[in-house]
């Protein structure tokens, strides 16, 4: 089974993604944390990586495919995957479904959670992330408060914010999502694979709901 995620940066499906790659025991790839192990690991990808992510802008189209599709023909990945994050761009929409075909598979769902742009930037700058690359587990002052203050639940190592999620970059983020990957709604819609879910921080939906109503749908 091949899901995608779609949403604006901060909309939860990162988190609604691990949840749903649990429930139906396939991998997740959030291709943002796969282009920053790269950063992390100061080799000739990562350097041409940093400044685009660290600015909150694109990669470019085709390393983002290259880098993504490497990924995908790993071991862990032949049972199908959840993709958080990629595609993002009409381009690489398009790549991945050639990519997918010449391995004789299909994306079976893509799922949007709906926000507004007010709630993506009250969410994000509350956003806190394990510091542990192991881990990275995703906790929000608000609604996701970890136990013990700026400590993480799973493996006890300290919380810390993202160098992208400090304000200025969350605008940008947002604009690159207007411009961009908003398009890629539309193009889901059009081959009947979307699925949106509305979301609002007031609603009190969390995470959990969103991927148990995914799953409920799927097994329809
Ligand atoms: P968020 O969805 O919260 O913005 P991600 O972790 O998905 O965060 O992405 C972080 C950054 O990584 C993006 O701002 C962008 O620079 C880069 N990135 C992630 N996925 C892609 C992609 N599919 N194409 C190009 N750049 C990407
Ligand atoms: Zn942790």
């Amino acid at each position: 089974m091949y899901i995608v995620m779609l949403g604006k940066p901060g909309s939860g499906k990162g988190t609604v993604g691990k949840m749903l790659s649990d429930l139906l025991r396939i991998t997740h790839i959030s291709s943002g944390e796969l282009f920053r192990s790269y950063i992390k690991r100061a080799g000739e990808t990562g350097k041409k990586i940093e400044k685009y992510v660290n600015e909150g802008k694109l990669v470019p189209d085709n390393l983002a495919i290259e880098l993504v599709e490497k990924r995908l023909l790993e071991q862990d990945c032949s049972n199908g995957v959840i993709l958080d994050g990629f595609p993002r761009t009409v381009k690489q929409a398009e790549e991945l479904n050639e990519f997918l075909k010449s391995n004789k598979c299909k994306i079976d769902i893509a799922v949007e959670l709906e926000l507004s742009d007010e709630d993506i930037i009250d969410r994000i700058v509350k956003r806190r992330v394990c510091s542990n690359v192991d881990c990275r587990e995703v906790y929000n002052l608000e609604f996701r408060k970890p136990k013990q203050e700026g400590i993480c639940d799973v493996c006890g190592s300290k919380l810390t914010q993202r160098e992208d999620d400090k304000i200025e970059t969350v605008v940008q983020r947002l604009k690159t999502y207007h411009e961009t990957s908003e398009k890629l709604v539309e193009y889901y819609k059009k081959q009947e694979l979307l699925y949106s879910v509305k979301l609002n921080i007031h609603s009190g939906k969390t995470s959990e709901d969103v991927a148990i109503e995914v799953k409920k749908y799927l097994s329809k």
